[in-house]
């Protein structure tokens, strides 16, 4: 039976190997040469591991083999952000956005094949459920990046994509150590955010882990009854219980808030956002709706996000009004797979296709 390396974490993975290398009467460096083809010095197939001896390359690939990410669709946009559309073993479709910023490189991440939770602005969250991903799956959008020439290894990993990470906790978790340990892709805990609506049997785990990981919470609405319009996952864990767990955590919250016209862009909104940001000293991300997601919802005016923006301010607290491009594209992750299979039903989809994204 084949083990997947790269859904362990990097101390599993270890372990394992060496069990399998010591029976087989390999010297004790091996394992050095092995264990960093998985992620310091990623190869696609173990047969490429050229330092290896070749009876060793097709033992490893026997016993396990490295899954693959297959990627169906890369869009480039102008102003650099790169979206892939990447085919799972199973057929079905997960996408990652690539967007530069500066010196940074950040990669938007998917956790799931889809969202069970169905907010009402949210193109995955009309795809219904598919399924899990598996760490490996999760770690690979990373992966798959590293071994292409040239490398484009992200500085920053924030998991906006599709799914809700805290829904997959045992695989996020493993994904997590994955990311930042020097064994695996060595990214800073200070590096990488973990985006939720607020499931909080998991939040208390993730916020029981000792790494400075991010945390930033898809908020949408300050008070529970415009909240439960948007998104039906707060009948289960209503906004004060969320507030509340928010207190406890001992790290700087980020809040997510999707701008939508007429709905929650009113400057009173903003005064009730303030008070729930306020004592969390919490940083406010302004994101711009991105119309795809629901035909029905508009984005808000210019005029008013900036407005929205400064009464946040004037009441002391940190908003950044986010581009129209850049990360809120990220932020509306699941538009691709729409698109692309909106296009395949018509017979025009390359096995991959460069585009310009507008
Ligand atoms: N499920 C998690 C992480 C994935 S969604 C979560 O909801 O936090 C990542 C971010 O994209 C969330 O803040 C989400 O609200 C935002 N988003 C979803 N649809 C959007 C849209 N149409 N326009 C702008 N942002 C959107
Ligand atoms: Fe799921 Fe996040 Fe989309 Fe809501 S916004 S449907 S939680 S992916």
């Amino acid at each position: 039976m084949s083990v997947d390396l790269l859904s362990l974490t990097p101390d599993a993975a270890r372990v394992s190997l060496q069990e399998w290398l010591a029976p087989r009467g390999e010297p004790a460096y091996r394992l050095h040469q092995v264990l960093p083809r998985l992620w310091q010095r990623p190869v696609a197939r173990w047969a490429d591991a050229t330092d290896l001896p070749a009876p060793l390359r097709a033992a490893l690939d026997e016993a396990f083999p490295l899954p693959r990410l297959t990627l169906r669709t890369h869009q480039v946009s102008s102003d650099g952000t790169e979206k892939f559309l990447w085919a799972l073993h199973d057929g079905e479709a997960i996408e990652s956005v690539l967007i530069p910023e500066g010196k940074r490189r950040t990669l938007c991440i998917s956790s799931q094949a889809g969202c069970a939770l169905g907010c009402v602005f949210c193109a995955t969250g009309r795809m219904g459920f598919r399924r899990n991903l598996s760490a490996g799956e999760i770690a690979a959008q990373v992966r798959e990046l590293v071994l292409r020439d040239p490398a484009l290894k992200p500085t920053n990993v924030v998991f906006m994509g599709m799914g809700e990470p805290l829904l997959n906790w045992d695989a996020v978790d493993t994904t997590l150590t994955v990311l930042n340990q020097p064994e695996g892709l060595g990214i800073g805990a200070r590096h990488i955010t973990v985006s939720t609506v607020g499931i909080l049997p998991s939040l208390a785990k993730f916020a029981r882990r000792g790494e400075q990981f991010r945390l930033a919470v898809s908020l949408h609405a300050p008070a529970p009854a415009l909240r439960r319009e948007l998104m039906p996952i707060e009948k289960k864990y209503p906004l004060p219980e969320l507030m509340d767990a928010l207190q406890q955590f001992r790290r700087r919250v980020t809040l997510e808030y999707v701008l939508i016209g007429g709905k929650n862009d009113s400057l009173e909104t903003a005064d009730q956002l303030a008070k729930l940001a306020q004592p969390l000293d919490a940083l406010v991300n302004l994101l711009p709706l991105h119309p795809g997601g629901a035909p029905d919802l508009t984005p808000s005016t210019r005029a008013q996000m900036l407005a929205f923006e400064r009464r946040l301010k004037q009441h002391g607290v940190e908003a950044v009004l986010r581009r129209s491009r850049g990360l809120d594209i990220s932020a509306a992750c699941g538009q691709l797979r729409v698109e692309v299979e909106a296009r395949a039903g018509r017979g025009k989809v390359r096995a991959e296709e460069h585009a310009h994204i507008e």
